[in-house]
């Protein structure tokens, strides 16, 4: 974790306590004018409880520069702690801030994770969305941990900018491994933005997100995700009983 930022644990997690526009004018914007690279990872209850319990998963995150509060549990989780969060700070938010930045920047975007089809229609309303996004490369996200192949081709690319959509715990374990090896590059787990982006799943609309809902629009949508809200109904319990 940086330490000019300010932060809130949450779970052993530092939350990064900043607004959306702060986080990408702030933070992101020196990164990316300079060429310093970061791993950003997007924080929600889940992967606070899967990095309590998966010890490689636990310190693949705790490898990351910035964690974004995500989901609404967090910022109750904060507020319950006295120690307040600014604002939600969303990963598909933030995915659309970088991409309108790459895009006035004449900047450079990888494009890592979702299955073949879904990640070529996600490029393809890029390139239709931001015309002056430079495309640095694409790859589906089906691919073992371990590929070097797939790690150079995102090193040669230079890209300014790499979205890593391969799921938990994947994403933030291929970014950890593998960050060394970069010169360059924001990267952020962007979990399943890429399949927002092609327009195969949607984001619940405003209204939803406005009142702190977009959990259970989800769970409404895809009831097969049931599994997660008992994750993090688990971590609001441990916050509320100090177990975490
Ligand atoms: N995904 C991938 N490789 C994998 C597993 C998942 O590319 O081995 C992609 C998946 O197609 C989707 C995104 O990762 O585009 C997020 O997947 P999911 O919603 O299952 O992840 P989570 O919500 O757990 O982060």
């Amino acid at each position: 974790m940086n330490e000019h930022v300010d932060t809130v644990r949450i779970m052993n997690l530092d939350f990064i306590n900043t607004t959306q526009n702060g986080f990408l004018e702030d933070v992101l914007d020196p990164h990316l004018q300079h060429g310093r690279k970061c791993f950003v990872v997007t924080g929600n209850p889940e992967i606070a409880m899967r990095a309590r319990e998966d010890k490689e998963y636990r310190k693949a995150v705790g490898a990351a520069n910035y964690v974004i509060p995500d989901g609404a549990g967090i910022l109750i989780a904060a507020k319950y702690k006295k120690q307040p969060l600014k604002e939600r700070v969303a990963g598909y938010d933030v995915m659309r801030d970088l991409l309108d930045y790459a895009n006035e920047h004449r900047m450079s975007c990888y494009f890592l994770g979702a299955t073949e089809e879904v990640n070529k229609k996600a490029v393809a309303e890029v390139e239709r969305q931001y015309p002056h996004v430079k495309i640095a490369g694409r790859h589906h996200g089906f691919f073992a941990l371990d590929d070097h192949s797939i790690v150079e081709e995102v090193r040669a690319s230079g890209a300014d900018i790499v979205f890593v959509a391969l799921g938990l715990p994947r994403q933030e374990i291929w970014i950890a491994q593998h960050f060394d090896v970069f010169d360059k590059g924001i990267f952020m787990g962007v979990g399943g933005s890429i399949d927002v982006i092609a327009g195969e799943v949607k984001r619940a609309p405003d209204f939803w997100i406005k009142l702190n809902l977009e959990w259970l629009y989800r769970l409404l949508k895809q009831p097969f995700r049931f599994k997660r809200i008992l994750k993090v109904a688990e971590f609001m319990l441990r916050i509320f009983f100090k177990k975490s």
